[in-house]
């Protein structure tokens, strides 16, 4: 049978290409996205990869939306947590909404998608829970004291629910990507962006499909004895 993935923020950068090379591994794959519209319809009409508007910083509209999904194409067995914003700002001037913004959406957004669908992965003896952390998470950045917070979060959160979903045959792993060359990262200031080039040993920002092809992995069968890692991609930038 064809196993289903979820990717959340699947229709744009990262998410995109990793619906896409997860579609070309054979899985059927339902792309969730937040509120642009016009790129889900055109992602869909480009690829024919279906997708479905929901928030991941609600919890009662991800379980809304997962029961769609599993009513549509079957019982999710991938979970990819991509779903990630940034609202930067340094500490003093940040605002209670800038924190909440990103704890809710990068964190919590794990939470609420991985939750409603633990048990069905339990029951079923199988599952995949892959979600997308940062460079960020993992060493920390001025000026984004919320989502370093929340990508460090993301990384716990994979640690501890690795545990616990070990013996029900469940992998849980998390991938912290360095600067890849998306909209997020296209947003910043170029002379900013250079500056960033300049730190990344081999001397370019990464790609999306290269952050794809280790959510590839990590949900094939092949990946079955890793669980609770931290997989950085970041071009030689950082080290753990
Ligand atoms: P983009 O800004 O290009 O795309 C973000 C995607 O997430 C969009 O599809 C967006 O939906 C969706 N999204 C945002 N908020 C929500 C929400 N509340 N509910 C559901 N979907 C939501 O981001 P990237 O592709 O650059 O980043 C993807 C992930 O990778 C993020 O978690 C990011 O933090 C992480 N990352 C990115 C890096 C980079 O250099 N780009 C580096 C390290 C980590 P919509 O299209 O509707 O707006």
């Amino acid at each position: 049978m064809t196993k289903v993935a979820l990717v959340t923020g699947g229709s744009r950068g990262i998410g995109a290409a990793i619906s896409i090379a997860l579609k070309n591994a054979g899985y059927s794959v339902a792309a969730n996205y937040a509120g642009n519209d016009e790129a889900a319809q055109k992602f869909t009409a480009e690829t024919g990869i279906k997708t479905y508007k929901w928030s991941v910083a609600d919890y009662d509209a991800c379980a809304a939306g997962i029961a769609q999904v599993e009513s549509d194409l079957g019982p999710v067995s991938v979970l990819v947590n991509n779903a990630g914003i940034t609202r930067d700002s340094m500490f003093h001037k940040m605002t209670r909404e800038q924190w909440k913004e990103v704890i809710d959406t990068n964190l919590s957004g794990a939470f609420n998608m991985t939750h409603p669908l633990w048990s069905g992965m339990r029951d079923r003896k199988f599952g995949r829970i892959i979600t997308i952390s940062s460079i960020n998470g993992q060493k920390g950045q001025m000026g984004q004291v919320n989502y370093s917070a929340s990508k460090a979060g993301d990384i716990g959160f994979t640690k501890a629910l690795a545990q616990e979903g070990a013996r029900a045959g469940i992998t849980v792993n998390v991938i912290c990507p360095g600067y890849i060359g998306t909209d997020m990262v296209m947003a910043v200031p170029e002379k900013v962006r250079e500056s960033i080039i300049a730190q990344i040993p081999v001397g370019r920002l990464g790609e999306p499909e290269e952050i794809a092809r280790c959510v590839v992995f990590l949900a094939s069968d092949d990946a079955g004895f890793i669980t609770g890692s931290t997989i950085t991609a970041n071009g030689g930038q950082y080290f753990t």
